[in-house]
């Protein structure tokens, strides 16, 4: 495999679409070794087959606001790989939505869920719509403009799409109401449902629960104890909401949240009610971390920086991609961070990667990190097609599971001659080696 002439290839075809080249990018550096060992990947020409979408979807969505004002979005869907499984990822609506960072969330979807040991393939799709400052009204006559395009390709076996940046449970009744409307079936085609029709218990905080499960056995398999250890969070939604809960309940003691306008610190340790107060902030529409600190004044409110500045034991970027550049791991790794786990997907800038892995800081990447929301809403899928709802106890035991062997994968690929485990390798060789293998078995299709 010539990685540059598949990078410029890809560069002259898809020019400016940056994230995706980046994830491409990283995914090839990470397999190189292991391609070149296997002359049954080049001569199915693997590469060439898995950088490219199966097909993308875009559409025009019109819809109007509460001042009777037509408005216009893009939306799209990008069905990125289905060997494994049927097509499997969420939707984003925000602002920064484009095919670039759709169709790079849809190929870093595919090996995440191939992880997962469930069968799903990888798919993304959303919006430059953006919910802030919205109405719910608006909110669902959006939803409901978007479905009616879309829901002619989707169907509980062909593609399964779930929430993401933007798209939370209210999101999803609208979206999957509309679904059921048109398409006149209820078996599922949706997951992180609402619970009174079809969603799985621990499916909102599974995206945390399983990111603070790898932290764990990141932290176990260097015998360190994750008590006591502070914890910078970025974001406040429902990934770093998911991850605070667990973080405490392990011993961990969270010292930051952050939103657009800023960062918290609060020394005391963010838990209890404060955690709940993150669902406040996020349900009042405003985006904002500010008033975090009048609430708690013993916090305090850094305007227009990032928590990467603090001294701290953990960093979890829970917010978006590039969120962490390699200024803000220099500063991480002046302050001594231990571990830095992405639980955005693709949290850190290339650059920032690089930098963790030179200094070998116990780095793992996102597809890892947050492969519990997506294989919790592989359980979804189990319940909906068995037409039962499993207990708590069962899902989280279940993503536990998942995330010990996601953890264990990556060992097993990713483990250097000096013991240190590089996880960005483990996880894509582990990734690629599993759809790999089944697009060989399946043909040329
Ligand atoms: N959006 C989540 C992710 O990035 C979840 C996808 C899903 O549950 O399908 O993996």
């Amino acid at each position: 495999m010539k990685i540059d002439n598949i990078l410029s290839s890809l560069e002259a075809k898809h020019p400016g679409e940056s994230e995706y080249l980046q994830a491409v990018k990283e995914v090839l550096v990470s397999i190189e070794e292991v391609y070149n060992e296997h002359p049954e990947f080049e001569k199915h020409r693997i590469i060439e087959r898995l950088v490219e979408p199966d097909r993308i979807f875009t559409f025009k969505v019109p819809w109007v606001d509460d001042q009777g004002q037509i408005q216009v979005n893009i939306g799209y869907r990008v069905q990125f790989n289905n060997t494994i499984g049927p097509y499997k990822g969420g939707i984003r609506f925000h602002a920064s939505v484009n095919l670039s960072s759709l169709k790079f969330l849809g190929f870093e979807q595919t090996f995440k869920n191939a992880l997962t040991t469930l069968p799903m393939g990888g798919a993304k799709g959303g919006s430059d719509f953006s919910p802030k400052g919205k109405s719910s009204a608006e909110i669902m006559r959006f939803c409901q403009a978007f479905m009616l395009e879309l829901w002619r390709n989707i169907g509980p076996d062909t593609d399964v799409p779930a929430g993401d940046i933007g798209v939370g449970a209210r999101e999803i009744g609208y979206l999957y109401g509309m679904y059921k409307k048109l398409a006149r079936e209820n078996t599922g085609t949706f997951t992180g449902k609402g619970l009174e029709y079809g969603g799985s218990l621990v499916r909102p905080e599974a995206t945390g629960y399983g990111a603070l499960y790898f932290v764990n056995e990141i932290l176990k398999a260097k015998n360190i104890d994750i008590k006591g250890k502070t914890i910078a969070i970025s974001g406040f939604g429902n990934v770093a909401w998911g991850a605070a809960l667990k973080a405490v309940e392990l011993g961990g003691k969270v010292v930051t949240i952050s939103g657009p306008d800023g960062y918290i610190y609060d020394a005391d340790g963010i838990s209890g009610e404060k955690i709940d107060y993150m669902l406040e902030l996020r349900n009042s529409g405003e985006d904002i971390v500010a008033p975090y600190a009048e609430k708690y004044p013993n916090s305090k409110f850094f305007a227009g920086k990032k928590p990467w500045e603090q001294k701290v034991d953990i960093a979890l970027p829970c917010a978006i991609q590039n969120e962490l550049n390699k200024q803000d791991a220099e500063l991480l790794v002046s302050n001594s961070v231990t571990c830095v786990a992405e639980v955005s997907n693709m949290g850190c800038t290339a650059e920032a990667v690089d930098y963790f892995i030179e200094k070998k800081i116990l780095f793992a990447p996102g597809k890892a990190v947050n492969a519990g929301g997506v294989a919790t809403s592989g359980l979804e899928m189990s319940q909906n097609a068995m037409h039962i709802q499993w207990s708590a106890e069962e899902v989280d035991s279940r993503l536990h599971q998942i995330m010990i062997n996601i953890h264990q994968q990556c060992i097993e690929h990713g483990k250097e001659k000096d013991g240190y485990i590089n996880y960005v390798k483990g996880a894509n060789i582990a990734g690629f080696m599993k759809v790999a293998r089944a697009m060989i078995a399946q043909g040329v299709i």
